[in-house]
């Protein structure tokens, strides 16, 4: 595999120069990339999720810019402050089995550390809720759907844009429903309009036992992937201890990380959250708010950021930026 970026001989010294500036202010400054997909052909009712040539590309770039770490190691040098310059980890949510057949080749062949963080709910063939509803919406055989249920009547649909645009509606319609509640209601709506079948995207318990063999970090998502801070405090226990003890066994190893599912402060995860993690024994956990991490952050609210950008210099050029401004 080609493990030098595509790029020409001037853009080249722009990134030799982004680094140089990057390497002079980011020591102890953890930067925390976040994926869920990486897939083999644009998806376009997931237009952010990249593909594997944008995925190469960009691991490409952090190998030679970049030293990338593992998220487990990196946060113990965060804490003794001894972080080196220009460290950055990758990390992947929801634990999609294309992390492991179209991902983990790449980071494989640039000797790259990743951390899978793994809803465990859907690791026996049952697809994500939110997957569910947008593959339903994206089947092109139907252009009506009734979605009655959530108050939005029969809709009517015929480009992807539209599919896009509904799907990301009806997402938002029930995703701080508690998780019980909403499982119940995405089921109803499938019924409603006429169960259909998709291939199980999420890797199953042997194969997280093999990846995790194989050198990835296999870490905690919850077990539905509820959002925690609608649930009182026994429910979010319930759901992180009972996510990493099926991990556990199923990996037969110790799991020390957390990722909150959905990951904003005050939105997605709370102080309640904060109270479980450090009586579940995890050492760290990343958020989805965006930012960098330094010794004062809190290792139980890690920040994540990744720069959309399909430009290579783009996404640079945002990385150092989220490495060199001020922290609050
Ligand atoms: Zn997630």
């Amino acid at each position: 595999m080609n493990q030098q970026p595509k790029l020409s001989l001037a853009r080249r010294g722009i990134h030799q120069v982004i680094k140089l500036i990057s390497q002079l202010g980011s020591k102890n400054k953890l930067n925390i990339l976040i994926y869920h997909q990486v897939v083999t052909q644009r998806d376009p009712m997931r237009p952010d999720e990249p593909t594997l040539d944008e995925f190469t590309q960009q691991m490409a770039l952090i190998k030679q810019y970049y030293q990338p770490i593992a998220l487990s190691k990196a946060v113990e040098l965060l804490a003794q402050s001894k972080l080196p310059a220009n460290s950055i980890c990758v990390t992947f949510d929801d634990g999609y089995l294309n992390n492991m057949t179209v991902a983990a080749p790449v980071l494989n062949a640039m000797a790259i550390p990743a951390t899978l963080f793994v809803a465990t709910r859907f690791s026996h063939g049952e697809n994500m809720w939110n997957d569910n509803l947008t593959d339903l919406i994206s089947d092109d055989n139907r252009n009506k759907f009734d979605l009655s249920l959530i108050g939005l009547g029969i809709c009517f649909v015929e480009t992807v844009d539209q599919r896009r645009k509904l799907a990301g509606k009806v997402i938002m319609k029930v995703k701080y429903l508690n998780y019980g509640e909403r499982a119940k209601l995405v089921n109803q709506i499938l019924l409603v309009n006429g169960r259909f079948s998709a291939p199980a995207k999420m890797m199953t318990p042997t194969q997280l036992q093999e990846i995790a063999l194989s050198g990835f970090e296999v870490a905690g998502h919850t077990q539905d992937h509820p959002i925690l801070a609608v649930l009182n405090k026994q429910e979010q226990h319930q759901q992180i201890s009972q996510g990493k003890g099926e991990l556990e066994d199923w990996i037969n190893g110790e799991v020390k990380g957390f990722a909150y599912p959905n990951g904003k402060w005050g939105k997605d995860y709370n102080e309640t959250s904060l109270q479980v993690l450090t009586q579940c024994n995890f050492n760290y956990a990343v958020a989805t708010d965006e930012g960098i991490s330094t010794p004062k952050t809190n290792p139980l609210q890690l920040k994540r950021f990744t720069p959309w950008q399909k430009d290579l210099l783009k996404f640079h050029l945002k990385l150092l930026i989220n490495t060199v401004k001020p922290t609050v």
